[in-house]
């Protein structure tokens, strides 16, 4: 268990009394949502759901999801995996204890859910009751060349509905058991990954908007919850104001927005990234530190388009980029109202913000044209 020395509290009040902006955690473990708060993170700003779906009781569901042939037998596998996904949300709103909690829907590799070698795809097809020939061209046809550039995000949420809507259930129903026993009110914010173009999230927002209705229904209760979406291609940052129509909030996706502004792998920067470094052919990985000239301007537009629509609009980022304090500057000075890093780094990213709103405050007393005078 880390803990927090006095001298290391102190200075953390004086950061908290001195920031502006909000500082979250990625967890989607209890471990890490038990960690995010022992460092003081203000609520979780990124659950990624992928990882609660490979574990060795929900995988084998998973796949005969993604793999049946019919609707009898997809429904019947994502049956199987609602009970777990709603203990899963149930942990961590009751870790979370009414502070935010944004839970982002399914965004898979779709390779790494489909059965690999011939014993995973017998497995599977013997669930289904289906041939192994069968299933082997359902693979083929469901195969990659790029996976991260491909079906995956709201694109897998939008032609499986199924899953995205058991998802919301499992959210749903967990936001008004943890309300109801703990007396405090849960309000889940769920997220919609891989955003492009608004047609993609007013689809998806209408299908999660029509399970949470029948599930407040059913349960005769009133819950408060909000649906907004990652910007994280660039064309959802330059289309942020029709976007935002149909968003509750905006939480800027850095590591995905690096990987396409810059079209780079982010699985392969290592080969070439030190030769760049060492030739000043860039200033800092791009993948750690933010580009302010280019992801950055991207950003920026986001949160204008954004907020030109909506005033008032929550923005947030959760890429990697949360945690670096250069970074964390650049998000003070566009003007996010919160950054979400691993739970390791929030007492970096909370003196870092601090730092952050300290530099802009004394940027704003400073005449712009000092010699002009
Ligand atoms: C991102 O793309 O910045 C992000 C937070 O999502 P992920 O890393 O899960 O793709
Ligand atoms: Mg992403």
């Amino acid at each position: 268990e880390p803990t927090l020395s006095g001298d290391f509290s102190t200075l953390m009040g004086w950061a908290d009394r001195t920031r502006r902006m909000k500082i979250r955690a990625n967890a989607e473990t209890p471990e890490d949502a038990e960690t995010a708060r022992h460092f003081g993170a203000e609520g979780i700003g990124l659950c990624r759901t992928e990882h609660m779906f490979f574990a060795p009781d929900r995988i084998g569901f998973v796949r005969q999801m993604i793999m049946a042939g019919d609707d009898a037998a997809r429904t019947r596998a994502i049956d199987a995996l609602l009970p777990f996904q709603r203990e899963d949300f149930t942990a961590l709103f009751r870790i979370m204890a009414g502070l935010p909690v944004t839970i982002r829907l399914l965004d898979p590799p779709l390779h790494e859910f489909l059965p690999h070698g011939d014993a995973e795809l017998a497995e599977v097809a013997a669930a289904l009751g289906e041939s192994v020939e069968a299933l082997a061209a359902r693979k083929a046809a469901l195969s990659e060349s790029n996976p991260m550039l491909g079906h995956r995000g709201c694109r897998l949420g939008l032609t499986y509905p199924e899953l995205y809507a058991m998802q919301a259930r499992a959210i749903i129903e967990a936001a008004i058991a943890v309300s109801g026993e703990s007396g405090q009110q849960v309000v889940p914010e769920i997220m919609i990954p891989l955003v492009g173009m608004e047609t993609e999230l007013r689809r998806t927002r209408a299908n999660v908007e029509a399970v949470a209705a029948g599930v407040v229904a059913a349960a005769g209760v009133v819950l408060e919850y909000s649906i907004g979406t990652m910007i994280e291609l660039p064309r959802a940052a330059l289309t942020a104001d029709r976007i935002a129509q149909d968003a509750d909030f905006f939480s800027f996706g850095t590591n995905d927005l690096t990987q396409t502004t810059f079209g780079l792998s982010r699985d392969d920067a290592g080969t070439f990234m030190p030769f760049y470094l060492e030739y000043d052919l860039i200033p800092r990985d791009p993948f750690i530190s933010i580009d302010q000239e280019g992801v950055g301007q991207l950003v920026a537009m986001g949160v204008e388009k954004g907020r030109r629509t909506k005033p008032g609009l929550k923005l947030g980022v959760c890429g990697e980029h949360g945690g670096d304090p250069a970074s964390i500057a650049f998000f003070e000075s566009v003007g996010l109202d919160y950054v979400s890093c691993s739970p390791f780094r929030v007492p970096i990213a909370r003196l870092a913000a601090a730092q952050a709103a300290l530099a802009r405050q004394d940027e704003q007393k400073r005449p712009l044209h000092a010699d002009s005078r």
